[in-house]
């Protein structure tokens, strides 16, 4: 019987202020119909994946891609990662700089070498070997974006609880064979210390998917969840027959138990049933299974 054609996304967590909500209402949704087109198409878990967030890392109210934090020297440094829960096969790139669909390049490191992760000035030299070319970010807002990106976009680290207007994104995909695929992007904390990594593109703690388990993708103080490995203890919940839902809580739990950090957390396994835990005061997300008319959206 084949599989339930499932899309999770999320838009970040945090506390999304008032003026960004209708935005970012509007940019998970379209998220999740575009990676549920692509699953229409045929397209595969990680096909639905990588749509989905390109489509969130050209929204300039979201911290990813286009819309990417600047560093404290005023530079962009992004991370992402992807994977397959078919093969457990990764790619993750980690302070690239001035590449804004770094989904696709974590992508093509993962399909294109032999290695899982590549940091730095070898992750840009990669990415033109790959045919990504470098952009420069006022070549690529218009007006009106590059206003909103100022507005939100500080280059002195904020307070941890004070964070954060627009945020990191993700996504977890089941296709029609079952495969479950997950993926992060960001441009990671505001006002990080150049060369600073968090999360997102370490296995395990930004994302992870594996067909017997399932798959999650996080977003929150990138150095709290790296600790708890947030995304991996989800899936070992899955694994255990735990329902997403209280995977997603269960892991949450524990990062505020032990961290006290914030975070937030999306989970799906491989019968369509997903979930979703946050202990920020928001979070933005959309889901969209097959037969449904339009996604279904929740901040
Ligand atoms: N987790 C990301 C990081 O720490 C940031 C975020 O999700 O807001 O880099």
């Amino acid at each position: 019987m084949p599989f339930k054609k499932t899309i999770i996304v999320h838009g970040g967590a945090w506390n999304i202020p008032d003026q960004l909500i209708e935005l970012s209402k509007t940019g998970v949704a379209e998220a999740a119909q575009i990676g549920m087109n692509t699953l229409t198409r045929g397209g595969s878990a990680l096909d639905a994946v990588e749509a989905a967030i390109r489509s969130m890392e050209d929204k300039v109210y979201f911290n990813a891609g286009k819309g990417a934090s600047r560093n404290s020297e005023g530079g962009y440094e992004l991370d992402a990662m992807i994977m397959n829960g078919a093969t457990l096969q990764t790619g993750c790139v980690a302070a690239v700089r001035n590449i804004f669909h770094p989904i696709t390049l974590a992508r093509k490191i993962m399909e294109q070498t032999d290695h899982i992760l590549i940091v730095g000035e070898g992750a840009n030299k990669l990415a033109e070997k790959l045919g990504i070319t470098e952009q420069n970010i006022n070549n690529l807002l218009t007006q009106q974006e590059a206003q909103l990106h100022t507005q939100l976009n500080k280059t002195t680290p904020p307070t941890v609880k004070e964070l954060f207007a627009g945020d990191t994104v993700g996504a977890v995909a089941l296709d029609t064979n079952g495969n479950i695929a997950a993926g992060t992007s960001t441009g990671g904390l505001p006002g990080k210390l150049p060369g600073r990594v968090g999360d997102t593109p370490l296995p395990g703690c930004g994302a992870y998917a594996d067909n017997q388990s399932g798959g999650a993708s996080a977003t929150g103080w990138g150095e709290a969840i790296a600790k708890v490995v947030l995304s991996k203890q989800a899936c070992d919940l899955m694994a255990n027959n735990t329902p997403p839902q209280k995977a997603a809580e269960t892991a949450i739990n524990t990062l505020t138990q032990k961290t006290k950090g914030w975070a937030g957390l999306i989970t799906l396994n491989q019968k369509s049933e997903t979930g979703t835990a946050y202990n920020t005061s928001r979070m933005a997300r959309a889901l969209m299974k097959e037969q449904m008319h339009q996604p279904q959206t929740t901040i």
